[in-house]
């Protein structure tokens, strides 16, 4: 215990020390106006790590006023000289990978070989972007004989992108990457409860990105929506739940703003007889359980065939049993989760799955080895679930799966559709027209044949139902980040 302890405050220490985490505004570190802050914890140690500025409406119109500032200039660069810039700042930010990883583990409380792929993703997505935004070009319809008719793909100006706690780093790359290199500006309002990584990644673009190109403001949900009520931001990026989801949209409405929203998920997960199975059993596992279960594309309603349920319980439960849970530094499958009223939620969930009849399979408490008194919460199975069940309808978000089967392929198919949600979806099968018509039938932006988290930047990510509106990744993202306008010029006089 005082071990993980040590380790996480001298981690503080060497990460934190003297370096300033204030808002970025027009290149510089500001503190908010009003002198308010807050202060994101460990959740390791369950302490506070250092406060930070809580901005106010007046701090998010000064970062509107930066970005207004600095759109003519950027806008002006060519797509390919906008990528040089975004590919300079990745190679500042690939400098200090090491550095990002650890303030991610610090603030999210995720294992640092996952906080590495976290960093090393968002990187990846601002290199994306880098490279195919000058393929975004306009077109040359068929404007009549006597017309010229063309379509430009502009940037909207000054958007904004409101961040989750669950993979800052990750979500900042998708989003600012396929923002910044079409042209926009951008507000980004990270999750209160995990700024730090975040505002890192913006003072590493000084002297790389122009003044005011790349802005972030911090504070709670009152920021956020003085980000996305903003009546100078021409577009809105929100990546959270479905209830915050709903307020972004409310308030982008009273001025026409568009919204891209990444919402929730009840993912499934469909195991068929045919499959490998011991291959869909680990992979099972590692879908609901990766980042904590804490994604909105976790596999965690796991619909698996009657005729080969006893085989994959075998290797599934062992899978899970075999994840180990401990400091974040180590090298461990979970830590903790991210914050105490998130642990809390999580912990209800399993309590009313408790009280709704399904059965604990594995898990279901607190570590008795957590190396600390942080938000940890075992891995989590549960048998005998109905699909009307709330535990098998509401987005849990923590390490907490469900284990129901099916016998024929249509009962599956509706069960697997037959929440609100349609994010993402994974099938095991060898049997290649079943992947195919299973791939058509499923209600889910993504679905995943014989592996699981398959999103790569050309892919396109996003819902169906109201798991969102829009895509972010793949040329899809460009298409957020642009108005079409048409020209048509006379020939004829
Ligand atoms: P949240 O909705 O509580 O908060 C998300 C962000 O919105 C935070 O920055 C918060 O400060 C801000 N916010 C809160 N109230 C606001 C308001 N009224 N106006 C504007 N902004 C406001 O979500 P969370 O708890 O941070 O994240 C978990 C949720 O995110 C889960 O539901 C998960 O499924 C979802 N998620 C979705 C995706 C995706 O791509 N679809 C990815 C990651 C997480």
């Amino acid at each position: 215990g005082s071990e993980t302890r040590d380790r996480h405050e001298s981690e503080i220490r060497s990460l934190i020390g003297e370096r300033e985490f204030g808002n970025y505004v027009g290149g510089e570190t500001v503190l908010a106006s009003a002198g308010a802050t807050f202060a994101p914890e460990d959740p390791t140690i369950a302490e506070p790590i250092m406060t930070v500025p809580e901005s106010d409406a007046g701090d998010v119109d000064d970062a509107v006023a930066a970005a207004s500032d600095a759109f003519a200039e950027w806008r002006a660069l060519t797509p390919l000289d906008r990528g040089d810039v975004l590919r300079e700042w990745s190679a500042v930010l690939r400098d200090h990978h090491d550095e990002l990883a650890r303030l991610t583990t610090l603030e999210v409380g995720k294992p640092i070989a996952a906080a590495r792929e976290d960093v090393e993703t968002g990187i990846r997505f601002v290199e994306y972007y880098a490279s195919v935004a000058a393929g975004k070009e306009g077109r040359v319809p068929d404007g009549g004989t006597d017309a010229l008719a063309y379509v430009e793909e502009e940037p909207y100006g000054v958007t904004g992108q409101i961040l989750p706690w669950n993979y800052p780093l990750l979500l900042l790359g998708w989003k600012v990457g396929a923002a910044l290199a079409t042209g926009n500006t951008c507000v980004v309002k990270p999750a209160e409860q995990t700024p730090l990584a975040t505002i890192r990644a913006a003072q590493l673009s000084a002297g790389v990105l122009p003044d005011g190109v790349l802005n972030v403001v911090n504070g709670s949900g009152e920021t956020g929506a003085a980000v996305s009520g903003h009546d100078a931001i021409r577009k809105v990026s929100f990546t959270g739940s479905v209830p915050v989801g709903r307020e972004v949209m409310r308030a982008a409405a009273d001025d026409v703003t568009p919204v891209t929203l990444e919402l929730g998920g009840k993912n499934p997960f469909l195991v068929f007889p045919d499959a490998d199975v011991e291959d869909a059993a680990e992979t099972a596992a590692a879908a609901g359980l990766y980042n904590n279960g804490q994604s909105c594309d976790s596999g965690t309603r796991l619909l698996v065939h009657e005729d080969v349920e006893a085989e994959f319980l075998d290797v599934y439960l062992d899978a899970v049993a075999s994840r180990t849970v401990g400091d974040p530094f180590a090298d461990v499958s979970q830590g903790p989760l991210c914050h105490r009223e998130h642990w809390e939620s999580v912990r209800d969930y399993v309590e009313l799955g408790k009280s709704e009849g399904a059965t604990l399979l594995a898990g279901g408490g607190r570590p008795t080895d957590a190396p600390t008194d942080g938000y940890y919460v075992e891995p989590t199975v549960f048998g005998d679930v109905e699909p009307g069940m709330r535990i098998a309808q509401e987005e849990v978000f923590g390490p907490v799966q469900f284990v129901m089967t099916f016998s024929e392929y249509e009962e599956a198919i509706e069960v697997a559709n037959g929440t609100e949600y349609g994010l993402a979806s994974g099938v095991f099968t060898r049997d290649v027209a079943r992947a195919h018509r299973i791939a058509s039938d499923l209600d889910a932006g993504s679905v995943w044949v014989n592996h699981y988290f398959g999103t790569v930047p050309g892919t396109p990510f996003g819902g169906f139902k109201q798991s969102g509106i829009g895509r972010e990744c793949g040329s899809e993202a460009l298409d957020e980040y642009t108005q079409s306008k048409s020209v048509r010029i006379a020939l004829d006089r």
